[in-house]
């Protein structure tokens, strides 16, 4: 079993109820178990003119092999409604796989650890949230740096899911 950190977002259609949603579906996910669920956020968009972002982070204790567990997230996001128009276009759900056990894949449809995780607070505060605190990730990048350098700006922590 290796540990799985999912980051989910939804700016569109009820965000809070789309993670919601897509934490049920985390957890009916064949060979897999959810193992926990960070606090909501809310979080400004990156891009200007769209609506604020939920974010949450997922971790998942699962057998199933990277590019299968990404099948079955992007179908999970085309299910919940997933429009792909224009790149970081808002979005009734994404589903990134963060960190993978401490596999380090670098191919044409998955790069992990997540190469954005650095610059988003809305990903390493969740994460934090399950996370052990001394984690170091397969780069050798330790976790409690990353946060450190990240400002908690722009994110709102909800009192409930
Ligand atoms: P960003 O990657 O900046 O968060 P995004 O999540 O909006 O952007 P998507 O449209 O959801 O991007 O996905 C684009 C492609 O990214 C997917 O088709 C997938 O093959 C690829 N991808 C690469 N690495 C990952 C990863 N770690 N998790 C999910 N998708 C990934
Ligand atoms: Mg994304
Ligand atoms: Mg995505």
């Amino acid at each position: 079993m290796e540990r799985i950190y999912i980051g989910m977002g939804s700016n569109l259609a009820d965000p809070a109820e789309q993670l919601r949603s897509a934490v049920n579906a985390l957890a009916q996910l064949p060979q897999t178990e959810l193992v926990g669920v960070s606090a909501f956020y809310q979080s400004d968009s990156l891009l200007p003119g769209q609506p604020r972002y939920t974010n949450a982070v997922a971790a998942l204790h699962s057998t199933l092999a990277p590019l299968d567990l990404l099948d079955a997230l992007q179908a999970i996001e085309n299910e919940q409604g997933r429009e792909r128009l224009e790149r970081w276009g808002p979005r009734t759900l994404d589903l990134d796989i963060v960190l993978f056990g401490d596999r380090l894949i670098d191919e044409p449809r998955l790069k992990v650890p997540h190469y954005h995780l650095q610059e988003r607070a809305f990903v390493l505060y969740p994460l934090a949230e399950l996370a052990p605190a001394d984690l170091r990730l397969a780069d050798g990048r330790m976790l409690s740096d990353l946060l450190a350098a990240c400002p908690f700006v722009g994110l709102e922590r909800l009192s409930q899911n």
